[in-house]
């Protein structure tokens, strides 16, 4: 049951082969057995979940389902969950109960999915290996010694351990599509405003966008479907209609002009990966796809300008976790600072403190000018690269991650070499534009990820270039032998 796709568990539900009352059972059964060993989620949501698969199979007995109704997913523990803790993997957010949902939460419960549970990630989504959460790091399914990527990480986990058919994360720097490519997954960081930001708990507001992780760009193209659109609730999310993300996957690629910039194949980047993403561009070849080179010339300040916005942003935005608002509260406080200062202290790990200490001296008077103001020409730049580059080209190719997984414990001490795990995926998030990672091959047995970068709004056009990949290879489908 755990092999099928999105649209074979939909065929089987509809069919009567299998309820989802049984379905979701059987992911709490896989849940309960491997979850121990990947950490992959911080709360399982077994009463609700069959709550909602009773409420599904009524509605498929009705004739009132829709397609993704009765097939369960989870969500990364950022999104807020009516009645269920909702913790971005904090110590401050341990003992908080969401009032109410996420509209990306609200939306899938419409489209009559079942929530299996919350995943584990880097606390407030700040890392890139799942190693600075609360509740401890998460295991790759791949090899058990290696961390999964973060900061989605667990829902990336649990999707390639078949403990969820599919799972939300989101990206700020790259957490959606990084983990997918440790992970062997297809995940997608929509274009900025895309989808809807509320009750999505805030790291850099300018940065978050929410997204899919998948085993295929068909089930990722299902999960956007009811993930995009409009929302009054979020100012920045973007009133355009949105396509059927599935009708497009089969057109042809004859033609597709594919850019590769020169930066994204320099020092740094593992030969062994270089070497599988070449012949994952040479795929695209044989399937009339024609190649060009090209630069982005301003690629080298991305890391750079992402380490002042996300850390300005994230400074403004955590000050609401305070004890008093939101958020852990010390004991028996002796005054007002002092309470500010114990519950934040003892709320918050390194990796975020360090993130609001860099943001708050970022903006501060005397320094505005000199980091933050610098750092949003920078970030002028960078989109205006893209820009340059799409006048001709459709979509950019090159490698989503420098390596493969790296060990736990192995940049943990060293924050500059874990902050370029994300060196290819920071500029579409500066630019807001959409980006996704696909399985493209192995390196010594660990998973490698091609990332295809598109213009604004052509979610559609990277779905379809994905899925005739996934057409004319099998990577997609290798999965980690503990887990089939
Ligand atoms: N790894 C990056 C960071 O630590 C990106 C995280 C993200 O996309 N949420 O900020």
């Amino acid at each position: 049951m755990h092999t099928k796709t999105l649209s074979e568990l939909s065929t089987s539900l509809h069919k009567g082969d299998v309820s989802s009352v049984e379905l979701t059972q059987h992911y709490l059964d896989r849940i309960r057995t491997h979850n121990n060993q990947l950490n992959a989620y911080i709360t399982v949501c077994e009463d609700e979940a069959l709550e909602q698969a009773r409420a599904a199979d009524q509605k498929i007995q009705q004739k009132t389902a829709g397609k993704l109704t009765g097939i369960p997913l989870a969500h990364k523990d950022i999104f807020c969950t009516k009645g269920v803790r909702t913790s971005c993997a904090s110590k401050m957010l341990d003992n908080f109960i969401a009032p109410y949902n996420a509209t990306v939460v609200d939306r899938v419960n419409t489209a009559g999915m079942v929530t299996l549970g919350k995943t584990n990630m880097d606390e407030f989504a700040m890392g890139s290996s799942n190693e600075t959460s609360f509740y401890g790091p998460v295991k790759n399914p791949w090899d058990n010694a290696r961390v999964p990527g973060g900061s989605s990480g667990g829902s990336a986990a649990a999707v390639a351990a078949k403990l969820a058919p599919v799972a939300t994360g989101t990206d700020t720097g790259g957490s959606i599509r990084q983990p997918a490519s440790l992970c062997n997954l297809t995940g997608l960081k929509p274009t900025y405003g895309r989808i809807s930001r509320y009750g999505m708990i805030a790291f850099a507001s300018s940065l978050d966008q929410a997204g899919p992780l998948a085993r295929s760009a068909e089930d990722a193209a299902l999960l956007l479907n009811e993930m995009a659109g409009f929302d009054t609730l979020d100012s920045t999310s973007v009133e355009r209609d949105v396509p059927d993300y599935t009708a497009t996957l089969k057109d042809s690629i004859v033609g597709l002009k594919i850019g590769l910039p020169k930066e994204y194949f320099s020092e740094g980047l593992d030969p062994h990966v270089a070497a599988t993403i070449e012949a994952a561009i040479k795929t695209y070849e044989t399937l009339g796809a024609t190649i060009k080179d090209i630069t982005l010339p301003n690629t080298s300040l991305a890391v750079p300008t992402y380490y002042v916005v996300a850390p300005a942003e994230c400074s403004s935005n955590l000050s609401r976790m305070d004890g008093v608002r939101f958020g852990h509260r010390c004991d028996d406080p002796k005054d007002l600072l002092d309470l500010y200062q114990r519950s934040r202290g003892e709320g918050f790990g390194e990796e975020v403190k360090r993130r609001i200490m860099t943001g708050t001296y970022a903006l501060s008077s005397g320094y505005y000018d000199a980091y933050y103001l610098k750092a949003q020409q920078c970030r002028r730049l960078i989109s205006n690269d893209f820009q340059q580059a799409f006048s001709d080209i459709d979509v950019i190719m090159g490698p989503t991650t420098p390596t493969t997984a790296f060990k736990l414990g192995d940049k943990t001490d060293d924050p500059i070499s874990m902050y370029l795990a994300d060196i290819y995926t920071i500029s579409t998030n500066l630019a807001g534009l959409p980006a996704l990672s696909i399985p493209a091959g192995f390196v010594k047995g660990l998973p490698v990820g091609l990332q295809i970068i598109g213009n604004y709004f052509e979610e559609a056009r990277l779905l379809n270039v994905a899925h005739s990949y996934q057409q004319a290879t099998d990577w997609h489908k290798k999965s980690p032998l503990y887990f089939e």
